[in-house]
């Protein structure tokens, strides 16, 4: 079912003392089956419905109204997050609070991450340990680049006391929703269930694996641009679809920052006109602009340049925006 990646569960060192006590036998027991042709074999038509809900639009400044990037995309309420900014389960409680019911935090269990850069994962330990003090059950899953197994090694180790007094005091606490199964992907389908068909995708964001998303869902299909300068391969991919949720930094604010700043940020990240004129390219549904790098202009003023070049649908997400 899983293609493409590297799997390995991740645990405390104290804890693997009660994780091997209580280790069930995970030899598989089925016997070899008989090989035999199945061409016709079909995968199973998926139904309902998916809700997206914008965890956090904002970016590295810690602007009170806006959380760290990160979505959740709820299909049958079951919910994939996609990157975990600061403040991302209290953002998924919030959304309970509005009727999302699938990001209650006991059901957060499957997480996609774009990058490895600090807005997008300071909430990490949150996403790990926060579900499982309100009951998660089962490990955290989760996929990204290469780098994502070394900093959950180390998000592990660096709460072990916490991990301890929980599992090893009075508080009861079970051993497994403080673990995190981490499968480091390539490019290409990288999860499916019977909700959802996800595909990462390169994106260009510095010397390092940075990955967009692609959600096919029963009832509609969603791009994820994650952190990316002007990219032919996000445009591919988000050719026609329903939804493309992009980042965005505005080139007419970016003029008055110094030519360093203006440099990082040209290279990094995508200008507003650039794109209107991706998603004149993409023609998705609907664009959906988050990670707004705003650079002293208003979001009227970046509307308008993302309009100056597309003339499709386009709104600018705001945390806990349902759509
Ligand atoms: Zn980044
Ligand atoms: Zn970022």
């Amino acid at each position: 079912m899983l293609i493409n990646t590297m799997t390995k569960k991740r645990t405390s060192v104290s804890a693997k003392k009660k994780a091997t006590a209580k280790k069930k036998t995970s030899k598989s027991t089925a016997k070899p089956k008989p090989k035999r042709k199945t061409p016709t074999a079909k995968k199973p038509k998926r139904t309902g419905y998916s809700q997206i809900v914008l965890l956090g639009t904002g970016n590295p400044g810690p602007d009170p109204d806006k959380c760290g990037p990160s979505l959740a995309i709820v299909v049958n309420d079951v919910p994939y997050i996609v990157d975990f900014g600061p403040g991302v389960v209290r953002r998924a409680a919030a959304a309970v609070k509005l009727g999302v019911t699938g990001l209650a935090p006991n059901r957060l269990t499957r997480a996609f991450l774009t990058h490895l850069h600090s807005d997008h994962t300071t909430g990490y330990p949150d996403l790990i340990f926060t579900p499982w003090v309100c009951g998660r059950d089962e490990p955290l899953q989760v996929y990204g680049p290469k780098g994502l197994a070394h900093m959950t090694d180390h998000i592990l180790a660096a709460y072990e006391a916490d991990i301890d007094q929980r599992l090893n005091g009075l508080e009861p606490a079970n051993d497994q929703g403080y673990q995190v199964d981490v499968k480091e992907i390539k490019p290409g389908l990288c999860y499916e269930d019977e909700n959802v068909e996800v595909h990462a995708f390169a994106v260009s964001h510095g010397s390092w694996p940075c990955y967009g998303y692609k959600f096919i869902c029963p009832d509609r299909t969603i791009v994820i641009s994650g952190d990316t300068c002007l990219n032919k391969n996000v445009a591919k991919h988000a050719k026609g679809c329903d939804v493309l949720i992009h980042e965005v930094c505005s080139g007419m604010g970016l003029m008055h920052r110094s030519p360093e700043w203006q440099q990082y940020h040209s290279n990094y990240h995508t200008l507003g006109f650039e794109l209107g004129e991706l998603a004149s390219k993409a023609k998705p549904g609907l664009l959906v602009l988050v990670h707004q790098l705003l650079q002293g202009v208003s979001e009227a003023d970046l509307l308008r340049e993302v309009r100056s070049s597309y003339s499709g649908a386009v709104v600018s997400g705001k945390d806990l925006d349902i759509l």
